[in-house]
């Protein structure tokens, strides 16, 4: 078996790598980076807006053959590991026949994602499904996925077997989640198998001393501060992320408000609602659907005509939610500040915010500050990880028990030697051959 880490190896974010033996190829996520070479943050809409042709002069897009371009042979298939953009935002520029394997979760998660947040769509033809358990044979690999928690629903991570050798790919993951029955049903699925390779995501390998709370523990957090506030609470998150979701419904339900989703996080609520006990927000009393100007603006041009009816008897206005403003705790994003609000948060607005603490210094949020001021609010971080602590890697390291540790996503992979003697550090491109 043959592993190329092309991207992944040195940095967090923009994962891709190939895993081939003499007869089939297969590609796991196909990222766009986060960081460009001086571990600046890329301009995630730049790089969205650029031509296959400029990301592969300026080495963005990693050269694979056949992944990219119309040479032959082409991988068998790209396995996505979750929705998000640093595994998935090159798809658009994959050869149109390659299939792409993805769980119901992540297809859904990138549907909203394109419908609502400018993320690359999952072509429905090509769209292959994997279930959590059950093995797929893609050429000579047999794929088996299981779901993992992450800071976005839908994610898997991998067990290939070919060629008598068997890798695990972790994706994203973590431990302190609300659904810990995950990584344990993980674990006992790899404790009969001998792991030749763990690829294992580290980006916290670097911060031993740091662990956050759980997301459960969060969600008391976010009740209290919903009960403490003394006017609108708007709440900040990723509606992708549905642990958070879930923390922000259950507390607001508990503090006796009601929900505002924008449309957004109505869809996804709405897409997920079947296979999950998230309330539907077109019938539900206490949920209500808030329509920011710019969806009443896009929303036929992005073929939401159905969701917009589906929704409209769940609507709530802002003039509604300004009359009575402490009945509510509501999902906002910085230019609704401008467009919806007019520039004026109601009198004592606390924002709920519960994203990586990074976006903060950004102007859009600065703004937001200013605004919250003004009006004598206040801001209060509300957050917890997406990505595995420090302890719970060594933890699920041991649990796994490869015979080979190879770091990725991660800025720091050597400190994996600080408790493991088994790590084998790769470079991006590198052939490693086993
Ligand atoms: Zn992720």
């Amino acid at each position: 078996m043959h592993v190329t880490i092309h991207r992944g190896t040195h940095e967090i974010g923009g994962n891709c790598i190939e895993i081939a033996t003499d007869h089939s190829r297969i590609i796991l996520d196909i990222g766009m980076p986060l960081f460009n070479k001086n571990r600046e943050p890329h301009d995630s809409g730049t790089l969205r807006r650029q031509s296959t042709e400029q990301l592969r002069q300026s080495g963005v897009l990693p050269h694979v053959p056949g992944l990219f371009d119309d040479s032959n042979p082409r991988p068998d298939a790209i396995l996505l590991s979750h929705a998000h953009e640093d595994h998935t935002g090159l798809l658009g520029h994959s050869h149109p026949d390659i299939p792409i394997y993805a769980s119901v979760g992540t297809s859904k998660m990138m549907l909203a994602g394109a419908k609502f947040a400018g993320q690359p769509a999952l072509p429905r033809e090509r769209q292959r499904e994997l279930t959590s358990g059950q093995p797929a044979q893609i050429g000579e690999f047999t794929i088996t996925p299981y779901s993992v928690d992450h800071s976005i629903y839908g994610g898997q991570a991998f067990l290939i077997e070919a060629a008598g050798k068997t890798v695990l790919y972790s994706g994203d993951l973590r431990l302190h989640g609300r659904k810990p029955g995950m990584h344990r049903a993980l674990v006992d699925a790899m404790k009969p198998r001998n792991i030749d390779i763990l690829l294992m995501e580290g980006t916290h390998i670097g911060h031993p001393n740091h662990r956050g709370p759980n997301e459960y523990d969060l969600e008391d957090q976010i009740a209290e501060s919903i009960q403490s506030a003394p006017g609108l609470v708007l709440a900040s998150f990723s509606p992708q992320h549905v642990d958070r979701l879930v923390g922000f419904l259950r507390a607001t339900k508990k503090t006796g408000r009601m929900f505002v989703a924008d449309a957004y996080t109505a869809f996804v609520m709405h897409l997920i609602a079947s296979e999950t006990r998230i309330p539907r927000p077109e019938s539900t009393e206490w949920v209500k659907v808030f329509f920011p100007k710019y969806f009443e603006e896009s929303y036929r041009r992005k073929q939401l005509e159905n969701h917009f009816v589906l929704m409209s008897p769940a609507r709530i206005g802002i003039k509604e939610i300004r009359s009575n403003p402490s009945r509510y705790v509501m999902l906002f994003r910085p230019s609704m500040l401008d467009s919806d609000f007019g520039g004026r948060l109601p009198d004592g607005s606390r924002c709920l915010y519960s994203r990586w603490s990074g976006y903060l210094d950004r102007p859009d949020w600065q703004v937001v500050k200013d605004a919250l001021a003004k009006v004598n609010g206040d801001l209060i971080e509300a957050h917890t990880s997406g990505h595995i602590f420090y302890d719970d890697i060594i933890d699920l390291v041991g649990r796994v028990n490869a015979k080979m540790v190879v770091p990725i996503h991660t800025f720091e992979p050597e400190k994996f030697k600080q408790f493991s003697s088994k790590v084998k550090l790769l470079a991006d491109r590198e052939l490693w051959t086993f």
